[in-house]
């Protein structure tokens, strides 16, 4: 069967070389052709020889993800783009630009098993995990099609990465790679619903020779168990101190803040007592709550609070002691929540 070449890291690749008779340092020059100078083609690998470059188009694809859709923020450069995979699956990714760099959100799996009652990346289910392959392309793509570098990545598209926990960190191998794109781990943030026992693994995992040293943002989205569960039913089968007592596993490992992300909705989880509540239960160590109001999508039923409310939710948080920001809103005259614009396409295409 013919494989993905962008699924490999240069250690495989090594391997893959040597099997085929060639010197190891040939894996090196391929990586670094696909990773860091944008090759699609192995004709373009021009220091390779022809014999070579014909074996490898019988062993290897490289890549072939499509974009059937891409919607572009006449606020700011943000676009939202739709990925169609080899075999047809649709993932959306989106890049930013925000600050001085540029940033690019991949998904990880196509749609989501979770079932968070507010996200429209569940609705459907879980078709499958993606491949690393896959995830470093979405992020060529957009590098690609925009001209622009990015250096920071958020895995917060469509998936439960530490749901696929292999690919993600092959993923991470493969793109924080010096022969490659060689993107700092400090400039990658994985976010989660809080998968307690791939938490504790992560914080044991050496990348390279140390604990990573990549972001973890943990959804939390409520400030006690029962109102959780209401949200997401993956606090039925992990409590919020769990929850609590992984990230500072994590923490104790790699010394990076942790980020808690808190979707505000009206009425639910936006009281003072609610504020309250958070703040004792992450006391002790450096944390950030990013606020996020509600981005509505159409079948949940919730709706955002208000600008103010928003505001005086993260002044009640200060005043308990635990440091807030709210989440500047890009692209907000596109499908903005994740899953949106997937949705749509997937629905148009069964009518
Ligand atoms: N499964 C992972 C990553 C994907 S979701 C996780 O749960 O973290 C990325 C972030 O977007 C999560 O914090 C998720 O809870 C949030 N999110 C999903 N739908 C949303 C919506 N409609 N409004 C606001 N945030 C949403």
């Amino acid at each position: 069967m013919i494989k993905d070449i962008f699924d490999y890291t240069k250690g495989e690749l090594k391997a893959e070389l040597e099997s085929l008779g060639e010197k190891p340092y040939r894996a090196k020059q391929i990586f670094s052709w696909l990773h860091a100078r944008s090759a699609v083609s192995f004709d373009e690998m021009t220091d390779l020889s022809k014999d070579l470059r014909a074996r490898l188009k019988e062993k290897y694809s490289i890549g072939g993800l499509s974009v059937p859709d891409m919607q572009k923020s006449k606020l700011d450069g943000t676009r939202k783009y739709l990925f169609r995979l080899y075999d047809g699956e649709l993932i959306e990714g989106v890049f930013m630009e925000y600050r001085e760099w540029n940033t690019a959100c991949i998904s990880s799996q196509v749609g989501c098993a979770m079932g968070c009652r507010f996200c429209a990346s569940t609705v459907d289910g879980l078709s499958r995990d993606m491949t690393a392959g896959e995830m470093v392309q979405e992020v060529y793509e957009m590098e690609r099609s925009t001209g622009k570098k990015i250096s920071h990545i958020v895995v917060m598209g469509s998936g439960e990465p530490l749901l696929n926990y292999d690919n993600l960190l092959r993923f991470i191998d493969i793109i924080t790679d010096g022969d490659g794109k060689g993107v700092s781990q400090r400039n990658i943030t994985v976010s989660t619903c809080g998968i307690v026992p791939a938490i504790e693994r992560l914080a044991m995992e050496k990348l390279g020779r140390e604990h990573p040293q990549i972001n973890l943002a943990i959804s939390l989205h409520a400030s006690n168990d029962d109102k959780r569960k209401m949200l997401m039913p993956i606090a039925e089968k992990y409590s919020m101190a769990e929850l609590v007592r992984a990230s500072r596993l994590y923490y104790e490992k790699t010394h990076r803040k942790i980020t808690f992300e808190y979707a505000l909705v009206k009425g639910e989880n936006d009281s003072e007592a609610d504020a309250r509540e958070l703040a004792e239960l992450l006391q002790g160590m450096p944390v950030l709550v990013n606020l996020i109001p509600v981005n509505p999508v159409t079948e949940s039923g919730y709706s955002r609070p208000s600008r103010e409310a928003v505001i005086n939710f993260k002044n009640k948080l200060e005043n308990f002691g635990i440091n807030g920001s709210i989440r500047r809103e890009l692209g907000s005259d596109i499908d903005g929540a994740c899953g949106q614009l997937r949705m749509r396409h997937s629905r148009d295409a069964r009518r």
